[in-house]
């Protein structure tokens, strides 16, 4: 679609959206009228000087108050994971969830999905987005779904072997986990059809994306959504893995200074923001994700027009400030891929030690390095420390850790374990 015919169409969508909000519900209500503005726009710059939306009005209108329908036009309704608070509740429509079939399905077409493939879906099933979202777009697209959910990752390796598993949908940490299996059942997975996989709900390194890569023989396509807007297939790399093309038609994003909460121009890294132009259940204006990111500027060699967002970096809630530094967990992973000798697992352990913060990270070594010889050890620890160290501008202490003695995620990874409220060391 060019340029000035999607802006006019994100136009007409997005007053359609305002009119829609300011009439039935009452927290957009009250927004509008404090802030003094109409919810009419003339221009899609006219977005900037809207009210935003926080999870935190999701949370206070818990369970169904934020949502723009009567309940019996509700078909389904999911939430967010809770990790950082109480759930909160998404409602669909039936256009709703047409649209996001419609959306998934496109999600799977630009990682090279098509009726002709089989997917297996290891995303949970439930309450949780990822499962029921990839699977309604995996049966649009004509495609053969497998509703495995997560879990169970031996019985996941067995499906994809004899099943004929294509392409693989699942977080990125799940992927490796199931790689990992593979290999101890003897089973090679590069010598199964697999093909492509979409990876998406956690943050996750273009280092992680290698070794996913030679691990499982296949083309690993970042995608990426939230269940407060929709859930996944908001954005989604093509085959190019260059950025994530946004769903624009749906979507509108901002990237935005975190501390001033002004546009940042193309290319710079801010908070992701965006406004739900299509959706009718529990549409969105300006909803704050948290997640950093930035617009890849230029055009993508695919052919695709709508812009792309580079992969997340980290969440301003994830962000930890160590001794005035920023520092987002995935940029430790980055370090640790590139070790030999270490497992890309590892979490940042934040503990009190006296009155300071004390960080440790906890770093798995592979199964090739012994734990008996000391020097090696040591040697190992003082390199990941100085690697750390050098691109990332903090010292942090480093332990060691025997394989497999991390805990592993069947969904999202726990990168960030915090003991300073348990008066532990
Ligand atoms: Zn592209």
């Amino acid at each position: 679609m060019a340029r000035p015919d999607l802006e006019a169409l994100q136009l007409e969508r997005l007053n359609a959206l305002l009119a829609r909000v300011y009439a039935n519900v009452p927290t957009y209500r009250a927004k509008f009228d404090q802030a003094g503005v109409a919810p009419v726009v003339s221009g899609l710059e006219g977005l900037a000087d809207l009210p935003f939306t926080v999870k935190d009005d999701l949370r206070q209108a818990y369970p169904y108050g934020m949502f723009a329908v009567p309940q019996s036009e509700i078909v389904r309704v999911h939430s967010s994971s809770g990790t950082t608070g109480q759930i909160t509740v998404v409602g669909y429509t039936a256009a709703d969830i047409s649209n996001w079939a419609d959306l998934m399905a496109r999600t799977i077409a630009s990682a090279g999905g098509t009726a002709d493939d089989i997917v297996q879906i290891a995303y949970g099933y439930g309450l949780f987005t990822g499962g029921l979202g990839a699977h309604y777009g995996a049966e649009r697209l004509g495609a053969t779904a497998i509703p495995i959910s997560g879990g169970n990752t031996k019985r996941q390796v067995q499906v994809l072997k004899d099943f004929g598993t294509t392409i693989l949908a699942c977080t990125p940490s799940y992927a490796l986990l199931i790689g990992e299996t593979a290999t101890e059942m003897g089973i090679d997975i590069r010598e199964l059809p697999i093909r492509a996989g979409i990876f998406g709900a956690e943050p996750w390194s273009e280092s992680m994306r290698t070794q996913i890569e030679e691990i499982l023989g296949l083309k690993a396509i970042d995608i990426y959504g939230l269940s407060e807007v929709m859930g996944p297939g908001v954005a989604a790399e093509c085959t190019e893995q260059h950025g994530l093309h946004v769903n624009e038609d749906h979507f509108i994003i901002e990237i935005l200074d975190p501390e001033t909460l002004r546009p940042v121009p193309d290319g710079e890294q801010g908070e992701v923001v965006f406004t739900t132009i299509t959706k009718q259940g529990i549409p969105l204006v300006r909803y704050r994700t948290r997640d950093i990111s930035r617009i890849v500027t230029g055009e993508c060699a695919c052919g695709r027009t709508f812009r792309r967002m580079e992969r997340i970096t980290g969440r301003t809630d994830d962000m930890l400030i160590i001794r005035g530094v920023n520092v987002y967990p995935s940029q430790i992973e980055q370090v640790l891929v590139g070790i030999p000798g270490v497992a890309p697992h590892y979490q940042v352990v934040l503990s009190k030690r006296g009155s300071m913060d004390h960080v440790e990270v906890h770093v798995e070594v592979g199964h090739d390095v012994s734990f008996d010889e000391v020097k090696t050890l040591e040697r190992l620890r003082n390199r990941v420390a100085a690697e750390i160290a050098s691109s990332l501008a903090v010292n942090l202490a480093v332990k060691l850790v025997e394989p497999k003695s991390i805990q592993r995620s069947e969904g999202k990874a726990k990168r960030v374990v915090d003991l300073r409220n348990e008066g532990s060391e």
